[in-house]
């Protein structure tokens, strides 16, 4: 694409992202909850745990239509003090429309559990894909970081701050498309906020020296993404968490002997402790990312369409195909015959 075309793309994309947000922005207003029942859904089998519950497939019975189910547990969440960050989960999957960003069909509650319907994403996780394959090629890292890049940048236009970025929350769908999963630790933000969220390994400098922090942390954790996605195994790493923060606060890494000069460079200025100097957070934005020589080849506008064929497909036989989901015991659900928490939950 030549220079001129390609800033004729960026406006033409600056329109579209406009769109979304305001509808995003029309959603949150009219927030609208799409109710169904738990007896609506034959349960399958279990594709993964998280600390509250787990996320099933499940079949809804009048459509024959495959879903996974996130099945939360009420006092796990009270117990966990994390109540805020569910509630929010659900309002924000309820507004969300974007191609590389799960969305919530239905959610409803019992006495014990918090159950949020979203469309079945059936290639699995980025991280058993690459932790099978070793690292990704460079095509194939700038393909996923480019959607990872547009999500992000839509998500922050919606005013939202993600703070779980990493392969575990990244499902890859049967076209070979992104789906960005778990919403739990997404908030909406105006200025800065103090929690302290999100995984070791990915947490940004600021998070871990207690500062008061913002959007930023999103693109640093972008950058150990395409980091580990380029390596096969993250720029600040060791078996004790303490070591990993005193590596990630030092801002020293180690380039794989692989990587090319682009990539070298966008991640020595991703991966900036300074933030006055880290891309994503200076006054141009997303478009130091967008811009940069990494990214040169990209079709911002074509990756958005999903309109570029992808080098790697899942293989997936059929609409309810788990086989790039591991194996879970299965547990049946223990329904209350009171509910201790409905005070907590009242606006789920
Ligand atoms: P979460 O608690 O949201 O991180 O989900 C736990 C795990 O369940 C994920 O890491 C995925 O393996 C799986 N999972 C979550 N959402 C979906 C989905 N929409 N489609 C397929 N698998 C999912």
């Amino acid at each position: 694409m030549n220079p001129h075309d390609r800033e004729q793309s960026f406006k033409e994309y600056s329109k579209i992202l406009e769109g979304l947000k305001s509808s995003f922005f029309e959603r949150w207003k009219a927030r609208k909850d799409q109710t169904a029942s738990l007896d609506h859904f034959e349960r399958l089998r279990t594709l993964g745990t998280g600390a509250f519950g787990r996320v099933m497939l499940v079949r809804q019975k009048k459509t024959t239509t495959f879903f996974a189910m996130k099945i939360l547990e009420k006092a796990k969440i009270v117990r966990m003090k994390q109540v805020e960050h569910t509630l929010n989960e659900k309002t924000i999957l309820q507004c969300l429309k974007f191609p590389f960003v799960i969305f919530m069909k239905y959610s409803f509650k019992d006495n014990s559990y918090l159950y949020m319907i979203l469309p079945f994403v059936r290639g699995g996780e980025m991280f058993s894909h690459l932790r099978r394959v070793g690292k990704f090629n460079e095509f194939q890292v700038r393909f996923y970081a480019a959607q990872v890049a547009l999500a992000l940048e839509y998500l922050h236009y919606c005013n939202l701050i993600y703070r779980d970025l990493k392969p575990e929350n990244i499902l890859i769908d049967a076209n070979g498309y992104l789906k960005i999963t778990d919403f739990g630790f997404c908030k909406m933000i105006d200025g800065r906020t103090w929690t302290l969220c999100g995984t070791p390994e990915y947490l940004a400098p600021e998070i871990i020296l207690s500062k008061g922090y913002g959007k930023a942390v999103d693109w640093w954790s972008f950058g150990v993404l395409i980091f580990e996605m380029s390596a096969g195994y993250p720029p600040f790493y060791s078996h004790e968490p303490i070591r990993i923060y005193e590596k990630i606060v030092s801002g020293k890494f180690k380039y794989a002997v692989h990587f090319g000069e682009d990539l070298k460079d966008i991640l020595k200025n991703i991966l900036q402790v300074d933030l006055t100097r880290r891309y994503g957070n200076l006054k141009n934005g997303v478009m130091d990312i967008k811009r940069h020589p990494f990214f040169q080849t990209i079709d911002w506008i074509q990756i958005y369409n999903q309109a570029l064929e992808p080098s790697y497909k899942p293989e997936c036989s059929d609409a309810g195909d788990t086989k790039h989901f591991d194996r879970y015991d299965e547990e049946p659900l223990e329904i209350a015959s009171t509910d201790r928490f409905a005070k907590e939950f009242e606006n789920f």
